[in-house]
């Protein structure tokens, strides 16, 4: 994908050209732009116009850029309130409490014209948009139909945004004060989360090579990896990362859109094989021998895949007490830490998905224990199974990694083993 002969245009087939920061800032088209989304026209390019701003209805983004000859049409301009109407006719809800603009409203009612909005509920959903006229009142309200179950949806989380006066308050700041007031996390649907990325590359050719041009590393740079995009920075100057694999490090950093039709090399990045993690879990892990040598097992009730006592560390609790509480947990017997037998952080085996909760990576710590008492029973939410097995005759479907780490507890060395 290295480009040093040819224009950086050239390594793409799609451009998807973020808004404000990149096309404009506030409704001042930015120097050179115009004249640039035209000559990536004239080589055949497919554009599209992507923006996390909530507001405004996709129609409204359209005309104004069609006004200053960007865009050629409705089509080309993707906006996260429109998306947020795709994704909630695919939830299948019928009702919503929205709070945001009469845009965003507008657009919700055209995707899904059967649903209540804002009737008073009960409420299936609750939809966080941004309108400089939202109420604390209002946030109440949203922050108790998703204490009572309704599902919580964000447009977007950028806690700021650019205007010409500089930052403004963005919607990630309410979406922060309903996380903080419910303990849940929303499903978002802008920048860097996928749906918004999917909605504009819908239809395209699969094969096409489609660049993120943004000037946010973490929301259109992050965002552009997570989806196997590449990305391409609008700044003056790169930014500087500690380490190559940082996803928020662009292939490329330009100044103005201008620089696309200037030689550039683009700097490739190795695929992440494995799920984008929206959490990182400091994890415990015990592996513990009975008298006969064998190891203790259990079989979790969400996969059915057997493997050592886990779990992770809670708020406020030190790591050997996490590892002993969750074999208490898990097995019913009580154990005294031994020694550790590694740390590890591996993230193609140690990032899961779960069915209702986030995509989570753990860093593991785990320790060779002792049981001092208790009596085996399983723990009636997390596991069905539990017993000590001969090293010799395991389980078949061991959790990835436990292999390891029980091979690892057989011998004295702590391993590292982090990447
Ligand atoms: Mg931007």
């Amino acid at each position: 994908m290295s480009s040093t002969a040819g224009i950086l245009a050239d390594a793409f087939d799609v451009f998807l050209l973020d808004v404000d920061g990149v096309v404009r800032v506030g409704a001042d088209i930015l120097p050179g732009a115009r004249a640039a989304v035209d000559r990536l026209r004239n080589l055949g390019k497919t554009i599209r116009f992507v923006t996390n701003d909530p507001r405004p209805r996709r129609s409204e983004v359209f005309g104004e850029l069609a006004a200053e000859g960007m865009a050629g049409s409705p089509a080309e301009v993707c906006t996260v309130g429109w998306t947020t109407g795709k994704v909630l006719k695919r939830l299948a809800v019928r009702s919503a409490l929205v709070l945001g603009t009469a845009g965003l409203l507008a657009d919700i009612a055209a995707a899904c014209p059967d649903l209540r909005v804002n009737d008073g509920g009960p409420y299936d959903v609750v939809v966080m948009g941004y309108a400089d006229t939202i109420t604390a009142r209002q946030l109440d309200e949203a922050a108790g139909w998703i204490a009572q179950g309704a599902r919580f949806l964000a447009t977007n989380t950028d806690p700021s945004f650019p205007t010409q006066k500089g930052r403004a308050l963005g919607t990630g700041a309410v979406v922060a004060a309903l996380q903080a007031a419910t303990g849940q996390r929303p499903v978002v649907v802008g920048k860097p989360s996928p749906p918004l990325f999917e909605e504009a590359t819908r239809g395209l050719d699969p094969r096409a090579r489609v660049v993120v041009i943004g000037d946010s590393p973490a929301t259109d740079v992050a965002g552009a990896h997570r989806m196997g995009y590449a990305a391409v920075l609008v700044a003056d100057q790169p930014p500087t990362f500690a380490v190559a694999e940082d996803p928020r490090r662009p292939e490329a950093t330009i100044r103005s859109l201008e620089d696309l039709f200037r030689p550039g090399t683009l700097t490739p990045r190795p695929r992440l094989g494995f799920p984008w993690p929206e959490a990182i879990l400091p994890g415990v892990a015990a592996v513990v021998f009975d008298a006969q040598g064998r190891v203790l097992l259990v079989q979790r009730r969400d996969t059915g895949q057997w493997g050592l006592p886990s779990g992770h560390v809670e708020a406020g609790e030190t790591v050997a007490a996490a590892v002993v509480r969750e074999v208490a947990e898990e097995t019913g017997l009580a154990v005294d830490i031994d020694r550790l037998v590694g740390v590890y952080s591996d993230p193609p085996s140690q990032v899961f998905a779960y069915p209702s909760g986030p995509v989570v990576h753990f860093v593991t710590c785990c320790f060779a224990c002792r049981v001092r008492g208790g009596a085996l029973r399983p723990d009636e939410r997390e596991t069905t199974a539990v017993g000590f097995f001969e090293i010799t005759r395991l389980p078949e479907n061991l959790l990835p990694m436990h292999p390891r780490w029980l091979a690892d507890a057989l011998t004295t060395t702590p391993t590292v083993w982090v990447r």
